[in-house]
């Protein structure tokens, strides 16, 4: 008499470095968006940055959503 069995083992974890990574850049993303208002490129193009606001321009409605006002 013989006999077979057969066991199916299914494992779904979430990769907890990958959860960490992705943290780290939502967070790192969400301080250049909420936070910058033309620092970041006045490094390269100096004091015109402040007026002409790339980032916070390009991401204003994102920004509304995440919280920021702004006007
Ligand atoms: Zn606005």
């Amino acid at each position: 008499m013989s006999q077979s069995r057969e066991i199916t083992v299914t494992k779904s974890s979430v990769p907890i470095g990958a959860v960490i990574a992705l943290a780290a850049i939502f967070a790192f993303g969400l301080f250049v968006v909420g936070f910058d208002q033309g620092h970041l490129f006045s490094m390269i193009q100096g004091a015109e940055a402040f007026d002409q606001l790339y980032i916070h321009e390009l991401t204003h409605d994102m920004r509304h959503a995440a919280g920021f006002p702004c006007h």
